[in-house]
C-alpha cells in the first residue's frame, strides 16, 4: 500500500513536517498506519507521487527531468530524474510553493498573505486555488470559487487569470533556470485551465534565462487519479 500525503515523513523523527493539512504535522501517521492496518505502508509527499506517475507513464513518459506541478489548495512540486523521485537531503525537494513570489511588483507586495507555513508572499498563496480567488475578491469584491473564476467571461475574472498565468509564469520560470526539466506536467484542479497550456510556455520563457525555445509544459494524462497511481508506484513490482 502506497499513500501520498501533504507534507512528507520526516527521515530524522519520523513524524509528519510540511504538510498544509496542518493536523498532521508532528504525528506519526506512517506508523499508526502500519499498526492499524497490520501491513507496511509506504507515504511519500502528493506532489512527488503525482510527478512519478506523470513521469512513469503519463504526460512526461520518456523524457529525462519531468517537474510535476500540483496546483490546486495548495502549490505543490516534486522532481522526477530518470524514473526515479529527488527526494533531497531533507525530504523537501521540489517545494517550491514556498519560495517567495520572485519579482514582487509593488501592488503584490501591498498584498502579500501570511502563509501556514510561518512565511508571508509564498508563491502557494498566489498561485493556489485559494489564492486565486483571494486576489480576484481584492479586485471585484466577489467570493468566487477557483474554477469558476477560470471558467468566466466575466472581466474581473479575465484579468485575474491573466495575473495568475503571470505569476505562475515568473515561478516556473525559476525551476527552469535551476533545474531545466525536460517536461513541466501540470495537476490538480487549476490544471484544467486551457488557457495555461497556451500562454505559459511563451511566458515562461521571457522570464526565464535563456529566450532559446519555450519550455514543453504539459496536461497530465492521468486525472485526479495521477497521484494516487504515483503513490502505487512506490512499491517495486
Ligand atoms: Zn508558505
Amino acid at each position: 500500500m502506497g499513500i501520498g500525503i501533504p507534507g512528507t515523513v520526516s527521515a530524522a523523527s519520523g513524524l509528519i513536517k510540511n504538510a498544509n493539512s496542518t493536523w498532521l504535522i508532528g504525528k506519526p501517521l506512517a506508523q499508526d498506519l502500519n499498526t492499524a492496518l497490520g501491513r507496511q505502508v509506504r507515504l511519500a509527499n502528493d506532489a512527488n507521487c503525482f510527478a512519478l506517475s506523470e513521469a512513469s507513464d503519463g504526460a512526461g513518459a520518456g523524457q529525462a527531468v519531468v517537474f510535476g506541478v500540483i496546483l490546486g489548495t495548495g502549490v505543490g512540486g516534486g522532481v522526477v530524474v530518470h524514473g526515479r523521485v529527488l527526494e533531497g537531503g531533507h525530504g523537501i525537494a521540489g517545494e517550491w510553493g514556498h519560495n517567495p513570489l520572485p519579482g514582487m511588483l509593488a501592488q503584490e507586495l501591498a498584498e502579500i498573505d501570511d502563509c501556514y507555513c510561518g512565511r508571508r508572499g509564498c508563491i502557494e498563496s498566489f498561485c493556489s486555488g485559494p489564492g486565486l480567488s483571494a486576489d480576484f475578491f481584492r479586485h471585484s469584491g466577489l467570493a468566487w470559487a477557483a474554477d469558476a473564476i477560470a471558467s468566466s467571461d466575466h472581466p474581473a475574472a479575465k484579468a485575474a487569470v491573466t495575473r495568475f498565468t503571470d505569476r505562475l509564469a515568473r515561478s516556473l520560470a525559476t525551476v527552469m533556470n535551476l533545474i531545466d526539466p525536460d517536461a513541466i506536467v501540470l495537476g490538480g484542479g487549476l490544471s484544467n485551465m486551457e488557457s495555461l497550456y497556451r500562454d505559459l510556455p511563451a511566458l515562461v520563457e521571457s522570464h526565464a534565462f535563456t529566450p532559446e525555445g519555450p519550455p514543453r509544459i504539459l496536461r497530465n494524462k492521468h486525472g485526479d487519479s495521477s497521484g494516487v497511481r504515483g503513490a502505487a508506484w512506490l512499491w517495486p513490482s
